[in-house]
């Protein structure tokens, strides 16, 4: 049978936009359907929109303490319109840049909203596509639940608070995965008033324990309120929002954001396709979906029990591996080492967090951390994990002094 395309991918997010790329490299003729933007959640309404804002949050949390440091600003004032349409322009700005990619590598992108007729033929605007393969890379949506319905004006998701062009003097997060976290520190840092509300026992359940704990000393520090094992019940807005917990306590404030996870875009799987991605149900996360892709395409195995996981904000919080709380008690060993030892988080004025490493039988087998640069170091440590470097090994490696991967050095002697 003769199929127009080598390849046929539903969704230009990263899962798709990197499958689309690695196969026109090969040498396989690919067409890519994108119902609305390139670039996907990712770059429209997720990891690059949130990080442009924080950023700004984060200067303007800076200049606050700025005269600790010397740096004398008087007034200084905050434009969130300004810091909205930045973030515009920085989506833009990568969106045009893929765009192009696609083009010179060959791709042909079809825009408009596609769906599978059988394993080798998309439809989309009326046309059909026979493909050899069929993909699907449809992405995820939030998710919502009965009494914490979004309406897009008061009570928002996280596609909804990014298109905000003022702040809020109040918001209620409801749930404090990775995107609650993220925004409670963003939102708290230009001066809104934040309280967040999580069901589980711990605030971001998916962390180590000990992770969480600090986070709770982080917000308390930082005068974000919060409360744990908390159900919300209902969400109201007769009058601002009110959000009435299961025992019964009401918490009013002027916005909610519902940040309760998401729901991956796939009614039903079709045998003979393949789903990538978010789509596909197991990690939503942009590197993960990259490197799926990748798999696919260049046969490239990774590890998915060491997918590093970063929470942006100021100190970063990452990890890479198992938690403590996966662990048998007596199985392992572990090191923790205070952020406040290492100098170079007394010149940054960073001193805040820790670097844990767990071992088992020699082997690095968890590492989380929360401090400025995190993200880097967890990567660093995921590629000893990734390589079998022991403790030991890695002792031999000289670490450049004052750095935070010094941290890692003087940890590794604690074990
Ligand atoms: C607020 C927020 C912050 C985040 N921050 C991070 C972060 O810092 N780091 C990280 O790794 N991950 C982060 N994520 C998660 C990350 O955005 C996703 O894991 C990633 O976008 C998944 O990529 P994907 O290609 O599978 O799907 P998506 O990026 O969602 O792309 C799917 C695409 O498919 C298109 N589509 C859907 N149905 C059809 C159809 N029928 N026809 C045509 N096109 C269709 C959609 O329009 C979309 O463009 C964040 C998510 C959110 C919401």
């Amino acid at each position: 049978m003769d199929y127009k395309y080598d390849v046929g991918i539903i969704g230009g997010g990263p899962a798709g936009y990197t499958l689309a790329i690695h196969a026109c490299k090969k040498g396989l003729k690919t067409v890519l359907f994108e119902k609305d933007c390139l670039g996907g959640g990712c770059l429209n309404r997720g990891c690059i929109p949130t990080k442009s804002i924080l950023h700004s949050a984060e200067l303007a949390a800076e200049l606050r303490c700025a005269d600790e440091l010397g740096i004398i600003v008087p007034n200084f004032e905050v434009d969130y319109a300004k810091v909205v349409e930045r973030k515009n322009q920085v989506v833009s700005k990568l969106k045009k840049s893929l765009e192009l990619t696609l083009k010179n590598c060959g791709t042909e992108v079809v825009f408009g909203v596609a769906e599978i007729k059988d394993k080798n033929t998309i439809l989309a605007g009326g046309e059909e596509f026979s493909c050899k393969k069929v993909y699907v890379a449809t992405g995820s949506s939030p998710k919502s639940f009965k009494g914490l319905e979004v309406d897009h004006k008061n009570i928002l998701n996280s596609d909804d608070i990014l298109n905000l062009t003022t702040l809020p003097e109040s918001i209620i997060i409801v749930g404090s995965g990775a995107i609650g976290i993220e925004w409670a520190r963003i939102l708290s840092n230009f001066g809104v008033e934040v309280t967040v509300v999580e069901g589980a026992e711990n605030l971001l359940p998916v962390a180590d324990v000990e992770v969480s704990k600090r986070i709770e000393r982080m917000f308390k520090l930082n005068k974000i309120k919060f409360y744990k094992s908390a159900n919300v019940q209902k969400i109201s807005t007769a009058d601002g929002c009110e959000v009435t917990l299961a025992d019964g306590k009401v918490l009013t404030a002027e916005k909610v954001l519902v940040a309760i996870g998401r729901k991956p875009n796939v009614e039903h799987k079709i045998d003979g396709v393949t789903y990538l991605g978010d789509a596909c149900g197991e990690i939503q996360l942009a590197h993960y979906a990259i490197k799926q892709a990748i798999e696919i395409i260049d046969g490239i195995g990774f590890d998915k029990n060491l997918v590093p996981s970063v929470v942006y904000g100021t100190p970063e919080i990452a990890w890479v591996g198992k938690r403590e709380q996966d662990l048998t008690p007596n199985t392992y060993k572990k090191s923790t080492m205070l952020i406040s030892a290492l100098g170079k988080s007394h010149c940054d004025n960073c001193t805040d967090g820790f670097i844990k490493i767990l071992t088992q039988e020699d082997k690095i087998v968890g590492v989380h951390i929360i401090s400025k640069e995190a993200s880097p170091l967890v990567q660093q440590l995921a590629i000893a994990m990734k390589s079998g470097i022991s403790p030991d090994k890695l002792k031999e490696v000289c670490f450049a002094h004052p750095t935070y991967s010094e941290g890692i050095f003087e940890s590794l002697f604690n074990l």
